[in-house]
């Protein structure tokens, strides 16, 4: 027996944690850049689980090493070696050309890695344990994460929160400047913002703030749970600025679905760890690491590097092509297939009500900004359809 749509929904209203308001809406099946609710009705994916599905939903390769791993071996806990493991942590390290890695389940406690190696890495040089990230951040809901993200809605009722995290302006090298004492350790941010708005960074801040973090043995930390693994046409989104962080958190893109985390440190920040400092019982087991080295085969078998940044110039150029006709339209900012299309209205009706209704699935972000993370793969022409509706919606809530 299957539970109609409605009936799911009155189930989810009485025993779900009432955390996220969701549309009464819940998906059977999904292939590629299509997903089927379950009355069997067909929509077209521009959200990808929130920039998770890179390689489209349920990708036959990613399912068969799953599937595969599934008969073989699970999980075996971080006392021993798999080869599923090993292969990710060298294949991400040559990806990066950063030496260490260490595997969590979430983005949130990628970030909570990452700002324990900072801590440790100051505490050992010493510095301060106070860590400064960006206004209009966000790094997880975990308590530290929630800290560093730095959102009064989202740490209200919730203290005492961690201490040691301070706000700049992003991309305000000199506000960084003005905050940084022997007291700070490290500095952290995104290098293009997600749920800020798909805000990217400027490359000469991120070069002067490199060389500040230098001279200063600051630990510089790029949370890239959804700017990398491809999403911007780079495999990881700093390479546009041609700058490299000490420690950098990874998830959302890396496991086609799967739950994983991962935090990336050079030797050098990595070295601030010792023995028992960190652990996780789940984190990179044999599953979950087997459908991210399946995920990442893809991402090359495909050119899915070249296709994101093929596909988000098409979007860039279409929508600079109509914006006469559209003054709510104020800009489009991004890489590859992470974009922003920033509103002069609130984007939420027109992604929720009006797009949905048409079957595309996007995402409103930041009060006034649509949010397209497709997964990289997506045809040409859904890809065109979702701005066609887009467009349309706009027109509609005029
Ligand atoms: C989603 C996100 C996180 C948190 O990841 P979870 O898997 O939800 O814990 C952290 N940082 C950034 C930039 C994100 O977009």
């Amino acid at each position: 027996m299957s539970y109609s749509t409605e009936e799911l929904h009155q189930l989810d209203q009485q025993y779900y944690l009432p955390t996220f308001k969701r549309y009464p809406l819940a998906f059977k099946k999904g292939s590629g850049s299509r997903l089927w609710d379950m009355e069997g009705n067909e929509y077209i994916d521009a959200l990808a689980g929130i920039a998770v599905n890179n390689v489209g939903n349920c990708h036959p390769k990613v399912a068969e090493a799953i599937s595969k791993q599934a008969h073989e071996l699970v999980h075996i806990s971080n006392f021993f070696l798999s080869e599923p493991q090993v292969k990710l942590a060298k294949k991400l390290a040559e990806l990066s050309g950063m030496q260490r890695v260490f595997f969590g389940n979430s983005g949130a406690e990628a970030g909570e890695g990452a700002i324990k190696i900072a801590r440790k890495y100051a505490s050992k040089n010493g510095r301060g344990s106070k860590i400064i990230a960006m206004k209009n951040a966000f790094h997880g809901r975990t308590l530290a994460t929630v800290a560093a993200t730095g959102k009064e809605a989202m740490m209200n009722g919730f203290a005492p929160i961690p201490e040691g995290f301070m706000h700049a302006p992003f991309n305000d090298l000199d506000a960084i400047k003005s905050m940084v004492t022997d007291e700070v350790g490290a500095i952290m941010l995104e290098p293009i913002q997600g749920e800020g708005g798909i805000n990217p960074a400027d490359k000469q801040f991120l070069i002067d703030l490199r060389a500040f973090c230098d001279e200063h043995n600051l630990v510089l930390v790029f949370d890239e749970v959804q700017c990398g693994i491809a999403r911007t046409g780079k495999m990881f989104a700093h390479e546009h600025f041609g700058v490299k962080p000490d420690v950098m958190t990874l998830a959302k893109g890396l496991g086609a679905g799967v739950p994983i985390g991962a935090v990336l440190a050079t030797e050098k920040a990595g070295q601030a760890i010792d023995w028992g400092d960190h652990g996780t019982t789940y984190g990179g087991n044999p599953l979950v690491c087997a459908a991210a080295l399946a995920n990442l085969e893809v991402i090359e078998e495909e050119n899915l590097l070249a296709e994101a940044e093929k596909k988000g110039q098409w979007v860039k150029d279409k929508i600079e092509s109509v914006k006469a006709d559209y003054p709510e339209i104020k800009e489009i900012r991004g890489y590859g297939l992470m974009l922003g299309i920033e509103l002069t209205v609130e984007s939420k009706p027109i992604v929720t009500t009006m797009m949905l209704k048409h079957h595309v699935i996007a995402n409103a972000t930041a009060g006034n900004v649509v949010r397209l993370v497709p997964p990289l793969n997506i045809p040409q022409e859904d890809i065109e359809t979702v701005i066609e509706v887009l467009l349309k919606s706009i027109k509609e809530h005029r």
